[in-house]
């Protein structure tokens, strides 16, 4: 432990399992020195949320489902923040599934707003807690510049977010916030299961990043911490990839 995020507070939205980036962010801040506040969604993921939260000392854990405006509303309720880490995104399972092209209105707008919407909200909610200024984190995906197959919706979703990151910046910067999104490489989570043929595109990653291996989630953790430490003081609306270098490879 280097204690490089000593004296601050995070918000960690996106905890499900152990296998959530998210999980494997807070575990990283923790050892940093923060004090964590997590959320989940919805009763199904209370208790295993809060044994979480117990387990990573967190001084408080409670639901955000971020299409309810009643949940989003008690993020302006905590005291004072100091970074925050959305790791959320959510797609019908059949948009990602069948060609993009069949994409329904309902599953396009659930998308981006579970998936993108929800930064802009966090934001709203999250910023006058951060008197001091701060650094605001989420997760994307190379699914929003490049085509990967069945990625589909997911990858507008995320193209919206990275916007939505720059955006913010922009406005949050005069008041010393910085908003930058961590684009990791493909990791078998519980929502990356949910993309058809997802071990394909582990395996393409394996063959073909600089690394010739796949991204490891503590990877993205250190990234994270960086980010909301002050060693990441000079850096916002920025999209920082943690992949392995598969982002650079062409043929
Ligand atoms: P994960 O463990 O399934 O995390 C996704 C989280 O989003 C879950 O905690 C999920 O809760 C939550 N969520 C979904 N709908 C929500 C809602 N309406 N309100 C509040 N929370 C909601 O999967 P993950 O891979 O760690 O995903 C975290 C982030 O990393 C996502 O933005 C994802 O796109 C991004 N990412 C993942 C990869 C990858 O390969 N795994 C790569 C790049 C970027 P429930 O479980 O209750 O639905």
């Amino acid at each position: 432990m280097s204690n490089l995020l000593e004296g601050k507070t995070a918000l960690v939205l996106g905890v499900a399992n152990k296998w959530s980036l998210a999980y494997a962010i807070a575990q990283a801040f923790r050892r940093e020195g923060a004090s964590l506040i997590l959320t989940y969604q919805g009763e199904r993921l209370k208790k295993p949320v809060e044994d979480l939260a117990t387990e990573l000392g967190a001084s408080r854990v409670f639901e955000c489902d971020v299409t309810r405006d009643e949940d989003l509303a008690r993020l302006s309720e905590l005291g004072r923040l100091d970074a925050v880490v959305h790791s959320i995104a959510f797609a019908n399972r059949e948009d990602l599934d069948r060609p993009f092209v069949e994409t329904s209105r309902a599953g396009f707008a659930l998308a981006l707003e579970v998936s993108a919407y929800s930064m802009v909200a966090v934001a709203r909610a999250a910023a006058p807690l951060m008197s001091e200024g701060g650094a605001m984190i989420t997760l994307t995906y190379l699914g929003s510049s490049r085509v990967l197959t069945n990625y589909n919706v997911m990858g507008v979703a995320k193209a919206s977010l990275e916007a939505a990151v720059r955006y913010l910046a922009s406005e949050l910067g005069p008041r010393k916030i910085r908003v930058n999104a961590i684009s990791a490489g493909p990791v078998k989570t519980a929502s990356a299961r949910g993309i058809k043929d997802f071990s394909k595109i582990l395996s393409a990653v394996a063959e073909r990043a600089p690394f010739r291996r796949n991204t490891d989630p503590a990877e993205v953790a250190d990234a994270a911490v960086f980010l909301a430490s002050d060693l990441g003081r000079g850096v916002t609306g920025d999209v920082m990839f943690v992949d392995a270098g598969f982002h650079i490879m062409g043929l």
